[in-house]
């Protein structure tokens, strides 16, 4: 296993209290970074950083809850971060929340909250951060993606429309910050063991697993051993890349 790939790296991962992010948080921490998770309440911010300390004593893990999708807020909570850690090297904007109801019955409310938080707050983090990066001469912006932005879902369509937001948004990015030397890139995984799937009777999870090639869905440390290429300088030439980490799920 090659250590210290993040050595000081600080990295910011919103939606680090639980799922993906919590994987990509761990992976980064083992990986020699300074980590500060984002969760949606303090709470849940500080009973994830508590649990990581219980994992790893000592680490270099913080937790925040700032409003992700606005500038303001994310400039701010930035400005605190630089001002303790000196710099600001990786942003994963991973927080998003899912859909499954059909367009008959989709809510206006709801349809605003999905974009607000999987489409808006990428674009708000990202903002407020690259100024950080380019003037400390680079860093790295990941997006958590999903494979359902290559083909649509047949419910829930402000799942899909945000995810292939994330993409456009990860590839225009790419273009547009290459020449300050910050790196943008997403990761697009498939059916992944989070508590989303715990929730489903293990029938249900065969079945899915039936239709994956691999056999099987992935499981969140796998997702996050692909952040962490992406995040590293093992990476140093990818950018404006959407990775599939979907056993190859035809949908
Ligand atoms: P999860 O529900 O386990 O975790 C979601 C995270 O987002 C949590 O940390 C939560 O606190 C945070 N969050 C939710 N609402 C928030 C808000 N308003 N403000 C700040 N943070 C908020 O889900 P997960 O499966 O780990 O999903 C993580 C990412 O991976 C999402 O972007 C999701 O769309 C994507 N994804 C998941 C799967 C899967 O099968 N699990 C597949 C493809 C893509």
């Amino acid at each position: 296993m090659i250590k210290d790939l993040l050595k000081d790296k600080v990295a910011v991962i919103t939606g680090g209290t639980r799922g993906i992010g919590y994987a990509i948080a761990e992976t980064f921490l083992e990986q020699g970074a300074r980590v500060i998770i984002c969760g949606s309440k303090p709470a849940s911010a500080a009973k994830a950083v508590q649990k990581l300390q219980s994992a790893h004593p000592g680490c270099p893990v913080s937790g925040i809850a700032p409003q992700l999708s606005s500038v303001q807020a994310m400039t701010a909570a930035f400005q605190d971060l630089v001002d303790h850690y000196g710099h600001l090297d990786i942003l994963v904007n991973n927080a998003g929340i899912s859909a499954r109801e059909s367009l008959y019955d989709y809510d206006e409310a709801a349809f605003d909250a999905i974009v607000d938080l999987n489409f808006k707050a990428i674009f708000a983090c990202s903002k407020a951060a690259a100024p950080f990066m380019k003037a400390q001469g680079g860093g790295v912006i990941l997006n958590t993606s999903s494979m359902v932005s290559l083909y649509g879902q047949a419910a829930g369509c402000g799942y899909p429309a945000t995810k292939f937001a994330v993409n456009g948004l990860t590839k225009s990015l790419a273009r547009e910050l290459g020449p300050d030397h910050i790196r943008v890139n997403a990761v697009a995984p498939g059916v992944t063991r989070t508590d989303m799937l715990a929730a489903l009777p293990q029938k249900m999870i065969d079945a899915v697993s039936a239709g994956i090639p691999l056999g099987r869905v992935g499981e969140p440390q796998e997702v996050a051993n692909v952040f962490l290429f992406l995040a590293s300088d093992l990476a140093s030439y990818v950018t404006g890349a959407v990775v599939s980490v979907d056993g190859a799920t035809q949908v």
